[in-house]
């Protein structure tokens, strides 16, 4: 059985396409792009290519992009360089709804001598403005903050912020790791230092990603070795994954307006069919300030976990709103900062769209899930006992 396939915030399939331009660097072309001969420099001329394409997306230029192996590192490798080249200053600014590839960095600088300010949410997924402004200060080094929200799909306004943040002299950093391929982005006059990008969450593979460097930023490698990336990111070139991320770049731009129009229809039609036929259902974030793709709901009084493996059943891959840590389930950090009652957040279900979702299978899922909460409810003791604790859509 194939999946119904809506976790795309977790991962994506790679396209075709990406892995029909991938699959000559793993056989004949195996040269070195760096190598002085023709066979290696025919790779670096493709690579050149794909540079040229991740720029594009962006509206950035091809000098401007350092490929990495992850968002993550790229998120690590943004934060590193603004400290390392600006060494006598120790604040960072942050969100509270990060990632952990920000969050946890974010956590440790505190254990290294820096001060971070985790800046709160309000109950919609809102950033504090006034908390964020209020807390910049000579020693800040960098404010990182992401583009759109993985769990909620919350966008924040981060051109905006960014240019407060470099009227003042501090360095701006965005993980648009779910931003980049759903909405538009342009750097071209943009007030953004540096900007996080990851190949699996746009259909290339996992294990590549990209970091933007505007043109003049100081910056530090986080890799010392070869000088490749322009000495900006040492170790021979991941060719593969870097020609699949530039042709998944490429057809991301193409695909660009279908994502914010049928995929967005798809998403609404399966949000509004679920909280027409769910009683006591939430969407998590504000409706029109989210991502066209990604919809988290919270199904009070049941379990998120059991949900899922109810609707895995089904064959329906999503996600819940909890992490598991040490055996215990905690509602997710995300949500926890939007102050979601505990009752909600544990019941939270995301789904994430992608241009390969069809009609039928949002009927399917649209056919399965409400009998699913049903069955789970008349079990769970809270459902009889229920004293809602949340405002109802
Ligand atoms: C997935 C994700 C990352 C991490 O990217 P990897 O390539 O998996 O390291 C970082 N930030 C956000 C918002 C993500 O969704």
């Amino acid at each position: 059985m194939t999946p119904i396939y809506v976790d795309n915030n977790a991962t994506t399939r790679v396209a075709p396409e990406v892995v029909e331009a991938m699959l000559p660097y793993f056989s004949n072309q195996y040269g070195n792009p760096s190598s002085m001969h023709s066979f290696g420099g025919n790779v670096g001329q493709t690579l050149k290519n794909a540079r040229e394409q991740v720029a594009a997306l962006l509206g950035a230029s091809a000098e401007e992009i350092v490929f990495t192996s992850c968002g993550t590192e790229s998120d690590s490798t943004a934060i590193w360089a603004a400290l390392r080249s600006n060494p006598d200053k120790r604040h960072v600014v942050t969100s509270r709804v990060e990632h952990p590839a920000v969050k946890n960095l974010c956590e440790n600088l505190t254990s290294q001598g820096y001060r971070v300010t985790f800046v709160p949410v309000d109950k919609q997924g809102r950033l504090d403005l006034d908390h964020l402004y209020g807390s910049l200060s000579d020693d800040t080094a960098i404010v990182s903050l992401m583009w759109a929200n993985n769990e909620t799909g919350m966008i924040f306004p981060v051109e905006e912020i960014a240019r407060e943040v470099n009227s003042r002299g501090i360095l701006f950093h965005t993980d648009a790791v779910q931003a980049v391929g759903k909405i538009p982005i342009d750097m071209h006059d943009s007030a953004i230092d540096m900007l996080a990008l990851s190949g699996h969450k746009l259909h290339a593979p996992k294990g590549i990603g990209a970091l933007y460097v505007r043109k003049g930023t100081k910056f530090a490698p986080f890799l010392l070795g070869g000088h490749q990336e322009h000495g900006r990111r040492g170790g021979t070139e991941n060719v593969a994954s870097i020609i699949g991320l530039g042709r998944a770049c490429q057809l991301a731009q193409e695909m660009m307006a279908e994502e914010n129009s049928r995929v967005r229809a798809l998403r609404d039609k399966l949000e509004n069919g679920l909280l027409a036929t769910i009683p006591n259902a939430m969407v998590n974030g504000v409706p029109d300030e989210r991502l066209p793709n990604t919809s988290s709901i919270a199904f009070e009084f049941i379990e998120g976990e059991s949900i899922l493996l109810l609707m895995d059943q089904h064959g329906i891959c999503a996600s819940s709103g909890s992490a598991c840590t040490s055996g215990s389930l905690e509602p997710s950090h995300v949500l926890r900062a939007m102050g979601v009652p505990f009752t909600a957040a544990h019941g939270t279900i995301r789904f994430s769209l992608s241009v390969y979702n069809t009609e039928a299978e949002i009927d399917t899922i649209l056919e399965t899930l409400p009998p699913i909460v049903e069955r789970l409810r008349q079990m769970s003791p809270f459902w009889s006992e229920r004293k809602s604790t949340a405002t109802h859509n």
